[in-house]
């Protein structure tokens, strides 16, 4: 198991580091990766764009997790990455998962995750997926329309359904309910046809959009979902269990939010109502950082100004792990990775207004023009053919929505590393 083998190589080299060395961690991990690259002979893929994975810090925004929501057991949104170290260290905290479709669920079944812990977190799904999941007695699952709960009506009526209600998530990165969750004028209708069809619905779940930045969407949210409570008890159901969905981002707006959630919770439902969540981007972003390779470049002088800038070329962009660019609304920032003798990590320097600074664009591999991680930026030093550029925080929806456009890999190595001790200690590393 190579994925174990590296986690094995690079715990074994080193300390106790804890969350403020884990910087230093991840930039030691980037410079021997490279630096053990002979570039002038290496075989064909040596020298291809890695990541770097330090579980600590999953294992920290878990702790982060519980001090401010303590009452919303986790359920991780496995399509944000999928990445199997990371699923093993969720597992084996007791985090949940929230899973999309047929795969996921059977690789997390396949790490020993019991079906209780699983939530098909889908209102659309396939049919032999929904068969699945019976075979499998995962038996949350959430609908949003008449056909699907026919569907499960059919396929698997033991099952524990939520029912999605639309939100307000206009204050989102990437807006869902546009596409999914039932609006609050039909919500009485859909629960008067599960009764008729003997279906078991046990709660309510909401999503207010992926990167949310207005905590009063939640509190909207969390009304709502007490309106459909309510509505349901009328009809003879014992809801039990209440689903705030994902939304939450890693930095520093997610105290703030977690606050007005706790709240509102603690106004709308009493303690007896089991609360889950579907974080995925919060678990994950700040733990990837990725290494990408200058493959070539283009001297761009311009006679008018006198200026020169340089159009770089790496070897991953918008069709790979940069689709978060198009799918995710991300800016990733560059940086230059130095090695040998050089400064490691973290060369961007203050003074990027100096009159020495260098302009750059930053291009993908592909033949597509639409495949650019960044129009404008500059460096305060020349890059060269053969320089490496990282970018932290590439952690959600990076890897997994990547693609093999113009032959290129969608399968790119991580290194793994681990900050945090009570982690290593999880995963028996
Ligand atoms: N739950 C559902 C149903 C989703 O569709 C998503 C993302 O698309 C998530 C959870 C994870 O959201 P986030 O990464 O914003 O936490």
């Amino acid at each position: 198991n190579t994925a174990l083998k590296c986690i094995g190589q690079a715990i074994g080299t080193q300390v106790d580091h804890g969350a403020g060395q884990a910087k230093q961690l991840i930039g030691e991990a980037l410079k021997a990766r490279v630096e053990a690259i002979d570039h002038d002979v290496c075989g064909v893929g040596d020298e291809d764009a890695f990541f770097v994975a330090d579980l600590g810090e999953v294992y920290r925004q878990h702790l982060r997790w519980k001090k401010n929501l303590a009452r919303v057991k986790p359920h991780y949104a496995v399509k944000c990455n999928p990445d199997p170290q990371v699923l093993r260290l969720l597992a084996a905290m007791d985090v949940g998962f929230d899973c999309a479709s047929k795969n996921e669920i059977d690789m997390v079944l396949k790490m020993g995750v019991d079906p209780s812990r699983i939530i098909y977190a889908q209102p659309c799904k396939t049919k032999s997926y929904v068969r699945f999941a019976a075979q499998n007695h995962v038996k949350q699952m959430t609908f949003d329309n008449a056909d699907e709960l026919y569907k499960t009506q059919q396929l698997f009526p033991e099952a524990e359904l939520f029912l999605r209600i639309s939100t307000d998530d206009s204050a989102s990165l990437c807006r869902l309910s546009q596409k999914f969750g039932a609006s609050l004028d039909s919500t009485m209708e859909l629960l008067e046809l599960a009764k008729k069809l003997d279906l078991n619905v046990v709660g309510v779940a909401f999503h207010v959009g992926s990167g949310a930045s207005d905590p009063k969407a939640f509190i909207k949210a969390v009304q709502d979902a007490r309106l459909v409570f309510d509505q349901a008890a009328n009809l003879g159901f014992n809801m039990h269990t209440l689903d705030v969905g994902g939304g939450f981002t890693g930095d520093e707006t997610f105290e703030p939010m977690a606050a007005v959630l706790s709240e509102s919770l603690d106004a709308y439902f009493p303690p007896s109502v089991r609360v889950i969540g579907e974080p995925g981007r919060y678990y994950v972003s700040t733990a990837f950082t990725i290494a990408c390779h200058v493959i070539a470049r283009r001297t761009v002088a311009d006679a008018t100004l006198g200026t020169t800038s340089y159009m770089l070329y790496l070897n991953d962009g918008v069709y790979g792990n940069f689709s978060s660019i198009i799918f995710d609304h991300q800016n990733p920032v560059p940086c230059l990775l130095k090695c040998g003798n050089d400064v490691l990590y973290d060369v961007r320097r203050s003074g990027y207004d100096t009159p020495s600074m260098v302009e750059y664009s930053i291009w993908g591999p592909t033949c597509d023009g639409i495949d650019v991680i960044s129009q404008s930026c500059t460096f305060p030093q020349v890059i060269d053919v053969g320089d490496w550029l990282y970018f932290e925080n590439m952690g959600a929806y990076t890897k997994c929505s990547a693609t093999r456009f113009n032959g290129f890999t969608d399968s790119h190595d991580v290194v793994y590393v681990c900050s945090e001790p009570g982690a290593r200690a999880l995963l028996s590393l």
